[in-house]
């Protein structure tokens, strides 16, 4: 019988842009659509997982080194909602070491171990905090552990500039068997607004890429987030849960994902200063063409 191939997907973003929350809500969906999935936090926040655990909050695999010196990887994996198996890697003790070499670590444990395999997963979901500048955050692009990379952002520039800056992460070990980009998903997007959603088509024509799916800011995100659970747990039959079960379906259909193409500094300089124009010329009441492309 042929190997199973596992899905390996990273989710990186900027902090605080809602990485963890489109995370499990896209590991619970997957879960419900039948597939065995681990989600896979990479946050030195350790703070992935705990929506899918009823908000309580698991021994990261680097603490259990620390206490224990030697661990099985099945002491680090827990059990969250519809069987999902969560995994927080962790990070030092706060103001000491490398918070990227917690990745490295907690990867290369429960790839020794063979777990990936033992538990017959159909989909590991590692959520990565943005900052490809150093090395452990990488890792799971560098070292061809994800095959898909997909990017939350909202349109603030912030969270653009974050995102540029892991299409040129990926771009640099693209030649080296490193993971490709499967998209963005616009999260936070309000599709009301003329802005936001145009601010995001344009940087993903710009940098040959694709918006995989619109996720609108939802008091139901809120309200289930207080309850200690996922959209699609605490609310499915929401108009919001329906966005993430969509957004799963995408995901489980993407096959083919591409090297993107980053602005360099000046490009990006320009590019947001040709917003600044646009915005400020429709506040003040000026009617303009859509910008043309720089
Ligand atoms: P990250 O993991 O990127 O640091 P989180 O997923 O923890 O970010 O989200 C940060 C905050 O934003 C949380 O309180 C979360 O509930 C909220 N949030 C994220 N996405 C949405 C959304 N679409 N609608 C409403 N609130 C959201
Ligand atoms: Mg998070």
């Amino acid at each position: 019988m042929a190997e199973k191939k596992i899905k390996q997907i990273a989710i990186y973003g900027k902090g605080g842009i809602g990485k963890s929350t489109t995370t499990s809500n896209l590991s619970a969906a997957l879960s419900d659509m039948g597939y065995k999935v681990m989600q896979f936090g990479c946050d030195p926040k350790a703070d992935s997982t705990n929506t899918l655990r009823d908000g309580s909050y698991i021994p990261t695999v680097l603490e259990l080194l620390r206490d224990k010196g030697k661990v099985d990887a099945h002491e680090a994996i827990f059990e969250g909602y519809n069987g999902i198996y969560c995994v927080e890697a962790g990070g030092p003790a706060p103001g000491v070491g490398c918070a990227g070499r917690g990745i490295i670590t907690a990867v290369q444990l429960l790839k020794q171990q063979k777990v990936f395999e033992e538990l017959d997963l159909d989909y590991v979901i590692y959520d990565v905090l943005g900052d490809v500048v150093c090395g452990g955050f990488a890792v799971p692009i560098r070292e061809g552990i994800a095959q898909h990379v997909f990017t939350v952002s909202s349109s603030d520039f912030m969270a653009i500039y974050a995102a540029n800056n892991l299409f040129k992460g990926i771009q640099k070990y693209s030649n080296s068997g490193g993971a490709l980009l499967g998209g963005v998903i616009a999260n936070s997007v309000s599709l009301d607004s003329g802005y936001q959603r145009s601010i995001i088509d344009d940087f993903v024509e710009r940098t040959k890429t694709q918006v995989v799916q619109y996720v609108p800011r939802s008091i139901t995100v809120t309200q289930s987030e207080l309850s200690g659970k996922t959209t699609i747990e605490a609310a499915p039959d929401s108009k919001q849960a329906g966005v993430y079960r969509e957004l799963a379906q995408r995901v489980d259909e993407h096959t083919e994902s591409k090297t993107p193409n980053p602005l360099t500094p000046q490009e990006l300089r320009e590019w947001a200063a040709k917003w600044s124009d646009q915005i400020l010329a429709a506040e003040s009441g000026e009617v303009r063409q859509p910008a043309e492309s720089i």
